[in-house]
């Protein structure tokens, strides 16, 4: 180029509108234009020699150079420049080697282009498909929810409300009331079956509740003290059908854990004792495994056979023998409060009979 086209070609370089850096091989500036200057607020003689990397937070010395070298050049990468008043500005800078006339690389080009409202546009968008996704999911959440409820009211909670109508039309009728006797026991029927329907209901509720909920706050707390309040809720069940809920205690076994983890164990018992003879016995261990606790809980009924091993734990598979008994949400409810613990639960046969079901729990999640 003869002193003519220099000339000309630093002032095209110099009045561009568009903010442009110009760098050595090692990636030390060598000049930038006034758009860039204005850019940042730093004089050309400011930077000169200064590395490129300091200004543009483009992947350091392993970034920008190299991929020049590999790629010819770089196009709207997002990068953070520095400000010489210490604040940062989002841009988009488009690259690529300068080359001699014969081809050899001798340095490089950089072209910013201001871009702080397009990339705030940019992450509002994504933010705002995210609180989509969200809402999408709660939704399906709620219509879930929805389903199962329809589900409990037209097949958990007829049966009792039917027991309990006829037995309160028997009651009405006088001539079938042929002793005292006869209306304690019809009177009691009543009583099971509202309290049937007072279960249903409480376990649909928690049920959804912690379908909604992500993370448990959680207390350290001996697992031993939350067997025993889970044994003491049960323990007219226990009573009534002379069953003992057995601890094999040695020591303590402090974990953190939520007070939900209760209602778990409640539900583990209560299947225990509503699946067992009456006159056996529930045995209650917990084995240290070191990062975590496995509770078992082994009781001597009928077992459940092993097509119904797993499915025991979703809502509305009911494994037994006898047909439909309960919601069938109590060991979903179980899985759930296991799962904010990030423990888990199985179960298995118990020896020589019966059911053994397993609970791992974290000591400290
Ligand atoms: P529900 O007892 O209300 O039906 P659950 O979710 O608690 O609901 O239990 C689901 C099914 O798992 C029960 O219907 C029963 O068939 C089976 N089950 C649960 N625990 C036991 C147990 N200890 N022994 C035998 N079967 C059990």
């Amino acid at each position: 180029m003869d002193s003519v086209e220099v000339n000309l070609a630093e002032a095209v370089f110099y009045n561009s509108v568009d903010p442009i850096i110009i760098a050595d091989l090692r990636g030390r500036i060598l000049s930038i234009n006034r758009s860039m200057e204005d850019l940042l607020g730093y004089s050309g003689k400011d930077l000169y020699d200064t590395p490129i990397y300091d200004l543009l937070n483009s992947g350091g010395e392993s970034g920008l150079i190299p991929t020049l070298m590999q790629d010819g050049r770089v196009d709207n990468q997002r990068i953070r420049c520095c400000r010489k008043d210490g604040t940062t500005l989002e841009v988009k800078m488009t690259a690529s080697l300068l080359r001699d006339r014969h081809g050899l690389p001798r340095g490089i080009i950089a072209i910013l282009e201001e871009a702080t409202n397009e990339i705030q546009a940019e992450d509002r968008i994504r933010e705002y498909i995210s609180q989509m996704k969200d809402y999408v999911r709660q939704v399906e959440n709620l219509n879930t929810l929805k389903d199962l409820f329809t589900d409990i009211l037209r097949h958990d909670i007829i049966n009792p409300v039917t027991v309990i109508k006829n037995v309160s039309t028997a009651l009405l009728a006088d001539d079938a009331i042929t002793n005292a006797e006869d209306r304690k026991l019809k009177v009691e029927l009543i009583k099971k079956n509202v309290a049937r329907i007072e279960k249903i209901i409480e376990n649909a509720t928690l049920y959804g509740k912690l379908e909604s909920m992500g993370k448990l706050p959680l207390y350290g707390e001996d697992l031993w003290l939350i067997l025993d309040r889970a044994r003491g809720n049960v323990a007219w069940m226990a009573e009534e059908k002379n069953i003992e809920i057995f601890f094999h205690r040695h020591g303590n076994a402090e974990a953190e854990v939520n007070p939900l983890l209760e209602d778990a164990f409640a539900n583990l018992f209560s299947n225990a004792v509503k699946y067992s003879p009456r006159e056996s016995r529930v045995d209650v261990r917990i084995i240290d495994e070191g990062e975590s606790w496995l509770v078992d809980v082994a009781d001597h009924g009928d077992g459940i056979p092993d097509e119904f091993k797993e499915a025991i734990f979703e809502r509305f598979e009911r494994g037994g023998r006898n047909g439909v008994k309960g919601s069938g949400l109590g060991l979903a409810i179980v899985k759930r409060i296991v799962e904010l613990h990030l423990g888990e639960v199985w179960v298995e046969d118990n020896s020589p009979r019966g059911s053994l079901f397993r609970v791992r729990i974290p000591k400290s999640p």
